[in-house]
């Protein structure tokens, strides 16, 4: 069927390489109608109190919208701009334009389907045709070889039969040219961030990249990992990086806001595996989009059990709330360095390492014994990649409630700090106030003499640096044992040997 005007919705999903709405609407011929809104409630307050999108993404997402704007501008047509709520904005722009179709990529959680179900909702009243697509993971749900319902719990599992039945379709090229938008018709302003409630983010020198949003900033991105700077045959030596540009892909914010489509990343790690070199590595960055579309796959399947304390496994853990103890991990004040360091990096740039969110996300639930709802909120406030299935599935994990069944884990963090970063240099590269102290000493600050530290490292702890808020093998055996009491298991004499130290790994364990 041909339709004459088609309303094209972005969302998380922005730009044009790769993008079937927009694919579908060209090879009909239609006028198009491109738009997005800001929508309000996306810049609103968290439960605990932080905004909901802080500023690092705040501008992310402006710069991104903005270069998906000069994108349609330089090939014919234009973006349109509007805030508000797009169940109000749509079915307006339709009436006011006689508009038939809209066509957007749909969502698999809560506050963005219910947005979804009232534009329908809308759209049906005024006889509008809706038409949804799926472009979010690397394959297409009809090319799973599972429905929804049955998306394997475990990852090794969705993984292992992904890898032998499903292919990954190739991507869509990018348009060369875009139909244009009626003259009379108001383009509208990007709001500065200001009007979206926030500041201009001040930038810190010791980032690892200077995130730019957009497709452009994204495409360039993959283009230097994989082509000038040639890292992806490392990557998998690599990753588990945590200073520098090229340790890891650092695509993650531009897949989050949609501005690099999966199936293109996919298609440039086989063209790289011809070119170039096929190896563990690049079978690697596969390995971990799997986990991405896995995250997503398990939100779609369960809904809002991921948003719950509880989590997908319904383990009723009894979390504490206090707000002291999470204000010192939330600005990098627990006094325990490597925690600290990782969380400082997150407040001053909104970008910390995967190795990084492990560790903390381990400290705040397993040491301190807080709710894990409050660190995947700040997550949620501060990442520039924040994506809602990643966020909240990996702290189900993180915290013990996600579908893996292996009790509780967790992580040794100064053996940890010690494995992936043995001199020390990252955990200085944060807290200057540790400078002094060389080597991998400056991980257990608390193990050298009161008078070393003050005489030779002008550090006195409790003044200039924070004592460890908890003894890190006690607070882990008393959450441990309010862990087994939810789960009804007898807990186990102590001492013993501290677990997470040596740990074998399986293969979905490899985080
Ligand atoms: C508590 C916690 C919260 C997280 N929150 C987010 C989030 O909001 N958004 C987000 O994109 N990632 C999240 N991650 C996953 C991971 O930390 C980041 O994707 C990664 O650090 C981004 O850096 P990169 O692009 O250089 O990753 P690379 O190592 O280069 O990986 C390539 C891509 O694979 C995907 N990926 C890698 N690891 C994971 C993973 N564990 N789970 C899901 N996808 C993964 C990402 O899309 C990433 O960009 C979280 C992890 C933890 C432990």
């Amino acid at each position: 069927m041909s339709q004459s005007k088609i309303l094209l919705w972005y969302r998380r999903d922005l730009r044009i390489h790769d993008h079937a709405p927009l694919d579908t609407a060209l090879q009909q011929r239609a006028e198009i109608f491109p738009l997005y809104c800001f929508d309000p409630r996306e810049f609103g307050e968290m439960p605990w109190g932080f905004p909901k999108t802080g500023d690092f993404r705040g501008r992310f997402l402006r710069e991104s919208v903005t270069d998906l704007r000069k994108s349609w501008q330089q090939r014919g047509g234009d973006l349109l701009v509007r805030q508000g709520k797009p169940e109000q904005i749509i079915p307006a722009l339709c009436q006011q334009f006689q508009i038939d179709v809209v066509y957007w990529h749909q969502e698999v959680t809560s506050e963005e389907t219910k947005v979804e179900k009232h534009l329908k909702k809308a759209l049906e009243q005024s006889n509008i045709l809706v038409k949804t697509f799926w472009g979010s993971t690397l394959h297409k749900p009809e090319a799973l070889p599972f429905s929804i319902p049955q998306v394997p719990e475990v990852f090794t599992q969705f993984r292992k039969t992904v890898e032998k039945y499903a292919e990954i379709a190739q991507p869509i090229p990018m348009p060369k040219a875009l139909p244009s938008l009626p003259s009379n018709m108001e383009r509208g302003e990007i709001p500065t961030l200001e009007r979206l409630g926030l500041a201009e983010p001040t930038g810190d020198r010791r980032g690892v990249l200077n995130f730019v949003g957009g497709e452009t900033a994204g495409l360039q991105r993959l283009d230097h990992y994989f082509w000038q700077g040639d890292r992806l045959k490392n990557y998998k030596q690599t990753r588990n990086g945590l200073l520098g540009a090229d340790y890891s892909s650092k695509i993650s914010p531009w897949l989050a806001h949609g501005c690099l489509s999966p199936r293109y990343i996919a298609a440039q790690v086989a063209e790289y595996e011809t070119r170039r070199i096929a190896n563990d590595s690049t079978y690697w960055l596969i390995f971990e989009l799997l986990w991405r579309d896995y995250f997503r796959w398990i939100c779609a399947k369960h809904g809002n059990k991921i948003f719950q304390p509880e989590g997908l496994q319904g383990v009723k853990i009894p979390w504490k709330q206090d707000r002291e103890p999470f204000e010192l991990w939330r600005t990098g004040h627990t006094g325990i360095p490597f925690v600290d360091a990782n969380m400082r990096e997150l407040l001053a740039t909104g970008f910390m390492s995967n190795r990084g969110r492990q560790n903390v996300g381990s400290f705040l639930t397993k040491n301190l014994g807080l709710d894990w709802r409050m660190g995947a909120s700040w997550f949620e406030s501060q990442l520039i990649d924040y994506d809602v299935c990643s966020n909240w599935g990996n702290w189900n994990y993180t915290a013990g409630v996600g579908n893996d069944a292996r009790g509780f884990r967790y992580f040794n963090i100064p053996k940890q700090a010690k494995d992936y970063d043995s001199r020390g240099d990252y955990v200085r590269h944060w807290l200057p106030e540790l400078s002094r102290i060389s080597g991998e000493q400056v991980h257990q600050p608390w193990l050298i003499s009161r008078s070393e530290l003050g005489d030779r490292h002008q550090i006195i702890l409790g003044e200039t640096y924070p004592e460890p808020l908890v003894d890190l093998q006690t607070s882990v055996r008393e959450n441990e044992r309010i862990y087994q009491k939810a789960l009804g298991i007898e807990p186990k004499p102590y001492p013993r040997h501290q677990r997470g130290h040596k740990q074998k790994k399986s293969s979905s364990q490899r985080r």
